[in-house]
This record gives C-alpha cells, sequence and structure tokens, in this order.
C-alpha cells in the first residue's frame, strides 16, 4: 500500500497495520493501550507507508543518476512529524476517519508526540523548511545531521528563573519515525599521528588515526507534499566500535574496556544549546568532524556506486554547508582524494573547490569559529597539514593581487596570528567554496562590504544572496487550519504549493465580509491559545486585547529587553496618569537563553517577574498582561503564531541576518513592529509601509550615533518616561523585600555601555507601538492590514528560497515521480 494519489488509501488495512504495532511493536491491546501508546502505532504504521517511498526514491535510476543536494547541517530543528506527514501524504481526513473507528481522535493523538528538537532555533529550523522543501519540489536531496540523544534542553522556570532538565526527546520506546541503516555505518576516526612514505621517491602522507568511532545512521523520511518523492534526513549516531576491547577485557582490564564506550558514547550525546554563540569546546569539534566525515564518506559512496568517477563529483553532488558548522568536511574531501585515492593536489582541489558552497549566518563577532590550531592539530593531525596547504596556496594569490600588501595577507588567512593561533573557519569556507551566500538582502551586502569585502574584491561572483524562507505547509496549512479554509475557500487549495496565488486574497482586503471571517479566525486561534495559557499556567487572558508576540532565542540583539522597557512604560503610565488610555494588551514572549549566558537569564527572570506583579495588579483594570510561555519550541509556535496580532522583530540593525519567525507571523496575519533589519526589509517591501510598523536607527544611523561616540546616559536623562521605566528596575516593585534585584539589565544599558542601543530606539519604538494602540482600535482597517500581511507573504516561501539556490547556485534539475 502507497500513500499516494495514484494508490488509494486502504482504511481497513491502515487500522489493522495500527493494530499489528500495538501489539508486535509496543507489546499492548486494544483494550489496555494508552493514549501514548496509539500515537505510537498510529505513527509507525504512517512510517512503513513512507519508508516505502523512501526505499523506491533512494533507488529509482533516474535519481541516482541526477545531480543531488547535500544539505550539511548540525542541526534540524523538524518539530514533530506526525501532522505535518499526513498534511503532505493527503491522509489527514482518511486517518482521523480510520482512527476515529478505532476510537481514537487523531488530534489528541497528535499531542502525543515530542518534538525532536535537534536545533537551537532559527538556523536548525531553516534546514528543516528546506528539506519539506526539497522534497515538494523534488529536487534530489539528502540532509546530512546528527542523532543526538538529547536535543535542545527542556525549560522550566522556578520561581522566575530559567531551569534546564535534559530533552530524551526519542522516548523510552524509541521515535517512530526514524529507521536503523546498518548497512551504511561508517567508522570514523580521531587523533593519532601522520605517518610519511617514500614511492618512488615521491612523499605520500596519511593519517593513523588513534581511535575509531562507528557512526550509525539512522534516516528520518521527509515526505514531498502531494507527491511521491521522500527523501532521507540521515542523523549519524556515534556508538563504540564493540561493546568493549576484548583485549583489555581478556587482560582483566575491564574498566579501561569499558572506556572506549564511555567516550565514544559522548560525542553524539547532548546538542550544544549554544545560539549564535560559538564556545571552542573539543567536544564540539569532535561532533563536527564527525558529522562531515561520515557525511562525505556517504556522498562518495553514493556517487561510486551510481558508476561515476571522483572528476565527475561536481557534476552530481553539491554539498551546502549549513553555516561553517561542518567547515571541515573540506580539508577532509582533500585528505581522501589525496591520501586514499591518490589524487594530485591540483586535481583534488579542483574537484573540491566545485563541490562545496557555504551559507553564512551572522555577522556577530563572537558566532564566527574559530578554532584553535593546537587542539585540531591534536585531534585531526592530517587535516591542519592539509589547511596549511590550503592556506599557503590562497596567500599566494592573496600576493598576486595585492602585491606586498602584508595586511590584506593578515585579513585574509585562515590562520589568525597571535598567541594562540586560530583557524578562521569562514574565510577557509569562502576559500573552498564556489559559492557563498547571505540569507537576506541587507545581510548579503554586509557580507560583501563588511565582512568579506577583500574577498568580494578576489572573487567577485562567489559572494550570492539568497532570502531565507519558511514553509507554507507547516506555518500555514498544518498550524492554522482556519486560515488555510478561509483561503482556499476564495483563491482555490493550490497555494500551499505556490504561494504566490496568496495575493488574491488581497482582492477580499475591503471586502467587509471577508475581513470579518478573517479576524473570527484569528479570534478562534485566540481562544485557543487563552485555552492553552489557562490550562497550562493559570493565567487568565482577554481574547479582545492586543496579542502581542515575541517569540525567539533571548539574545540581547534580539533586544527582548527593549520590549519589557516598552511594558515597564506602560505600567508606569497606568499607575501615574489617570488620563491614560490604552487598548488592553496581552504581551507574549517564549524563548529559551544558553545555559551559559548570564544576562539572557536575567531578562528572562526580570521579564517573570514584571509579569507576576503585573498580572495581579487589580488597579490596572486587565489593560496589561504578560504571558513568558515556557520551553519554547516548534509545537509550540504552532500554537501562538496563528494568534499573534503583532509580531515584534526588534533586533538593533545589522545583527539579525534574516529571522524567519517574522515570515511566519506574518503569514499569518500578525502585523510586525520592527527594525530595518534582517528580512523586515524585504517584508516591508512586499507589504507596504501601511501595513507594517517600523522604528528605530537603520545601519546608517546605528554607524552615525557610534561614530560619535554613543552614550546611554544622554537618552537616560533626556526622556522621563525612559528614565522612570528603567528605574523601576531599581527598587522593590517586581521583587517586594529584595530591591534591586532585577538590576543586571538597568546596569548593563547604563553602566554597561549599552552595547545594541535599546534607549537609543527606544522613544522611537513607544511610538510605534502608540499607533498600533490606535491602528487596532479601528476594527476594519486592522483586519485589512493583516489581510494583506497574508495576501503579501508568497515570497518568503521556502520553495522560493530553494528555487533561487537551484537557480544561482546548486544548478539542479527535479525528478518527478
Ligand atoms: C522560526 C523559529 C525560530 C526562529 O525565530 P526568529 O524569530 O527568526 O529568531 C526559532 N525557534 C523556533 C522553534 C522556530 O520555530
Amino acid at each position: 500500500m502507497k500513500p499516494t494519489q495514484k494508490y488509494p488509501f486502504d482504511k481497513a488495512l491502515f487500522q489493522n497495520n495500527v493494530k499489528r504495532h500495538l501489539n508486535a511493536t509496543y507489546a499492548t491491546t486494544v483494550e489496555h493501550a494508552s493514549t501514548h501508546a496509539w500515537y505510537l502505532a498510529m505513527a509507525r504504521a504512517l512510517a512503513e507507508l513512507t519508508m516505502f517511498n523512501l526505499l523506491e526514491t533512494e533507488q529509482d535510476q533516474r535519481i541516482v543518476k541526477a545531480k543531488s543536494l547535500n544539505y550539511l547541517s548540525l542541526e534540524f530543528l523538524i518539530g514533530r512529524l506526525t501532522g505535518n506527514n499526513l498534511i503532505s501524504l493527503g491522509l489527514y481526513e482518511p486517518v482521523a476517519e480510520a482512527m476515529e473507528g478505532l476510537g481514537q481522535n487523531l488530534t489528541d493523538l497528535l499531542e502525543e508526540e515530542r518534538d525532536p528538537s535537534l536545533g537551537n532555533g532559527g538556523l536548525g529550523r531553516l534546514a528543516a523548511c528546506y528539506m519539506d522543501s526539497c522534497a515538494a519540489l523534488e529536487y534530489p536531496t539528502v540532509g546530512y545531521g546528527l542523532h543526538y540523544e538529547y536535543g535542545l534542553f527542556k525549560q522550566s522556570f522556578e520561581n522566575g528563573q530559567q531551569k534546564e532538565a535534559p530533552d530524551a526527546w526519542q522516548g523510552i520506546e524509541g521515535y517512530p519515525w526514524e529507521v536503523a541503516r546498518p548497512e551504511f555505518k561508517q567508522d570514523i576516526g580521531f587523533y593519532g599521528h601522520v605517518e610519511v612514505n617514500y614511492v618512488d621517491g615521491e612523499e605520500k602522507r596519511h593519517w593513523v588515526p588513534g581511535m575509531l568511532i562507528q557512526a550509525m545512521p539512522w534516516d528520518l523520511p521527509i515526505v514531498g507534499y502531494e507527491n511521491d518523492t521522500v527523501y532521507p534526513l540521515r542523523l549519524w549516531e556515534a556508538r563504540a566500535i564493540a561493546p568493549f576491547s576484548l583485549e583489555s577485557f581478556n587482560n582483566g582490564n575491564y574498566f579501561e574496556a569499558q572506556h572506549a564506550l564511555i567516550d565514544a558514547d559522548n560525542i553524539t550525546k547532548v546538542l550544544y544549546p549554544n545560539d549564535n554563540h560559538e564556545k571552542g569546546k573539543t567536544l564540539r569539534l569532535m561532533q563536527q568532524y564527525f558529522h562531515s566525515a561520515a557525511s562525505i564518506r556517504d556522498i562518495l559512496r553514493r556517487h561510486t556506486n551510481a558508476g561515476f568517477s571522483l572528476e565527475e563529483l561536481p557534476e552530481h553532488e553539491t554539498v551546502q554547508l549549513n553555516d561553517t558548522h561542518p567547515t571541515i568536511a573540506i580539508p577532509e574531501l582533500m585528505r581522501i582524494f589525496i591520501d586514499e585515492k591518490g589524487l594530485s593536489w591540483d586535481k583534488a582541489w579542483s574537484i573540491c573547490s566545485r563541490t562545496f558552497a557555504y551559507t553564512n549566518h551572522t555577522l556577530l563577532p563572537e558566532a564566527l569559529e574559530t578554532w584553535d590550531e593546537g587542539l585540531i592539530q591534536r585531534l585531526l593531525p592530517r587535516h591542519m597539514e592539509i589547511i596549511y596547504e590550503i592556506n599557503r596556496r590562497f596567500l599566494l594569490e592573496v600576493s598576486a593581487k595585492w602585491p606586498g600588501d602584508v595586511s590584506k595577507q593578515q585579513k585574509l588567512s585562515v590562520i589568525q596570528e597571535g598567541f594562540h593561533r586560530m583557524v578562521r573557519m569562514a574565510n577557509l569556507c569562502v576559500v573552498g567554496s564556489y559559492a557563498v551566500n547571505g540569507v537576506a538582502a541587507l545581510h548579503s551586502e554586509l557580507v560583501k562590504r563588511q565582512l568579506f569585502p577583500e574577498f568580494h574584491e578576489l572573487y567577485p561572483t562567489r559572494l550570492k544572496n539568497v532570502t531565507n524562507g519558511i514553509t507554507p505547509r507547516r506555518w500555514l496549512k498544518y498550524c492554522n487550519p482556519g486560515l488555510s479554509d478561509l483561503i482556499s475557500e476564495k483563491i482555490g487549495d493550490q497555494w500551499p504549493s505556490d504561494l504566490a496565488q496568496l495575493q488574491r486574497i488581497a482582492n477580499y482586503a475591503d471586502d467587509t465580509a471577508f475581513q470579518k471571517r478573517f479576524m473570527a479566525v484569528k479570534k478562534e486561534n485566540k481562544e485557543r491559545l487563552a485555552k492553552w495559557v489557562q490550562e497550562n499556567m493559570n493565567i487568565t487572558l482577554d481574547t479582545n486585547a492586543i496579542f502581542d508576540v515575541q517569540i525567539k532565542r533571548l539574545h540581547e540583539y534580539k533586544r527582548q529587553h527593549l520590549n519589557m522597557l516598552h511594558i515597564l512604560s506602560l505600567y508606569h503610565r497606568l499607575k501615574t496618569d489617570p488620563t491614560f488610555d490604552m487598548q488592553p494588551r496581552v504581551v507574549f514572549f517564549a524563548a529559551k537563553a544558553a545555559p551559559g549566558y548570564y544576562l539572557a537569564k536575567e531578562i528572562i527572570f526580570a521579564i517573570n517577574k514584571i509579569a507576576e506583579k503585573i498580572n495581579s495588579d487589580a488597579s490596572i483594570n486587565g489593560k496589561l498582561k504578560v504571558v513568558f510561555v515556557p520551553d519554547y519550541r516548534v509545537s509550540m509556535a504552532e500554537i501562538i503564531i496563528p494568534a499573534a496580532d503583532v509580531s515584534e522583530q526588534i533586533s538593533t540593525a545589522g545583527k539579525e541576518a534574516s529571522g524567519t519567525g517574522n515570515m511566519k507571523l506574518a503569514l499569518n496575519g500578525a502585523l510586525t513592529i520592527g527594525t530595518m533589519d534582517g528580512a523586515n526589509v524585504e517584508i516591508r517591501e512586499e507589504v507596504g509601509d501601511d501595513n507594517i510598523y517600523i522604528f528605530g536607527l537603520d545601519i546608517d544611523g546605528v554607524h552615525e550615533l557610534r561614530s560619535h561616540g554613543y552614550n546611554p546616559y544622554d537618552f537616560y536623562q533626556a526622556d522621563p518616561l525612559l528614565k522612570a521605566s528603567l528605574d523601576l528596575l531599581l527598587g522593590e516593585e517586581f521583587t517586594p523585600g529584595e530591591p534591586g534585584k532585577l538590576r543586571a539589565t538597568y546596569d548593563s544599558l547604563l553602566n554597561g555601555g549599552d552595547p545594541y542601543l535599546v534607549l537609543a530606539d527606544f522613544a522611537s519604538y513607544v511610538d510605534a507601538q502608540q499607533r498600533i494602540d490606535t491602528d487596532y482600535r479601528d476594527t476594519a482597517g486592522w483586519a485589512k492590514k493583516a489581510i494583506m500581511n497574508t495576501a503579501q507573504m508568497g515570497k518568503f516561501s521556502s520553495d522560493r528560497s530553494i528555487r533561487d539556490y537551484v537557480n544561482q547556485i546548486w544548478k539542479l534539475t527535479p525528478v518527478k515521480r
């Protein structure tokens, strides 16, 4: 049975399969099974259907021979698969009915799935959206990632403070959507030394690793939207080669024998929880090499099995590096070519440098990866030699272009000189890739102008832009069925695979009846969220209030503390100015802070404390509520986004590379309040000035302000509302009996120099929020703006992003099944 239009769904057979899994896989019976067991059995039965198509896709000779994309990413933040795959399979209704026949409610079953949180935030979610689009558009693709035992930590709050707990996403029964592929396992080396031999007087170097670790692949099915294509997301798990060394065991050295097991298991034990911040830990570099080496060998295995020569690699495989995390794949491929396959350096480099392409995700200096030369030397001695040789040859190019210019050499070198010499992974990527892209128009301009101006001069066609996108299947059709049905009623149901069609609902933006229905859907979604908040957080919300939403990782550059200051300003005015009137508003936050990020955690604590006080202060008549939703993750985003009226995209100009949360929210009819940063700039171009609230300094303004020497005290002294708002953090207003407990943010903004210009943008932000308050009162006017946002989001489908990659970079041809 295949789950396609070609082969109809057989309800009775499916029900039997579910029951069979209940019995045979999960050892329970129809009479005794829990809801969770029913979910597992259903998901297993569905996974079986997709595995059939995965194997058929894998063996389809047209695909085997075609050019494929290999998407290498340390993170894939896929979210729950069951509901989304039901949509892609076109089986949502039939399976709901089949499960109803078994006495089970599909919505309840779907709630049983735990999110596979195998990513931190935007970068990992982007990888997931791109896999979805590649499958929808049928560009042959394999996603390569890591099978972490623990994904991103689970977050809870204890007296307002973030607590982290491990996320065992597979559950004790195992994740029903994955299948092990032991036939593709690999052994991956670490440490050891380089051996030198002479063959016919020629020096041959090769690496003798000191330790081997097994890479076991697990495949998750990426199901194409309403087609027969299923691509693998292949996740590598680290295992000890043997349970223990027999030799040491027989010597009676049992503990030493177990040691290998302990080391090996560590490599894919846990996802590093840093977003936009690199820490240079050995185990992290081990993860990176483990991922790169296993993936590169798998790619070569597929390429060779297809009957192609090494020289033909760039015609058949392209490797996209999602940020610099898989950079070590470049010297790894060089090493295999030269040391194992006997190719010359020039031949190897010619192939390599036409195979890799690199996506830059950030300009933040603390996020640009550099690795200690000594660490690479110890862990991967042969790779370090190859990096030196890549750099030596590259610097010859630099000195040919700029003869005698030592500063150019120092700036562009892959090796950063200093007390500890460091390897600059971004430089290695630019040198070793045939294309480098930024992730939004503004960001790509800054990559050319600020980050890599000399590279741009040296390689004038290499730097490109591909603006990020999101999959409309998950982020509208699946998460917002009410709005999806309304749209389909007006413009037909083809928009999920051709999002530009949404433009046609702009024709209804002035239609009063349509406005009412659009806002009625929004109201239902707000009620669904309010119900969740009532049940899970015991806070009662008024769904007539403006639902103002900021959901993203907690980071100073994203400026949750600017939003917090606005809340303080509203509270101050409500308490002190009897003439002040405002539209009721609920401000939602959801955000995880990296466990070691002190100020981010202080900001979470402050917002939680402020929320506690404001939510229980009867004197403000419920005009203002603050809700910090714990444990932000994809499935939480799916509930919050459809319910949002206002989308907070308020990063300091020049800091947010693109953002994708901004796209998801606008697509669901939220109006953006945002800076001229990342993809906000392009969202504004699409929706027009009337349908977005732009505020604050742009990149030129930021530059100008800093060039005169920014002093946050100037703003503090000059603006009484800002001063009053900030001063609220000093007393005991929100921490009775414990004055000053919230002063970390205050100190960072005033004494710490306010590195992200929060105070400079405050007045302009408050003003934009005031305009929102006024505009929201005009119900029809607001409805029109919301409709125009949904209507104009076609550009931000990840299908468009993937087509941009294909046309500008990958040059793939779809294989329709
Ligand atoms: C979309 C998404 C992000 C990225 O949000 P930004 O606002 O672009 O930073 C992060 N986490 C989750 C769970 C998401 O769905």
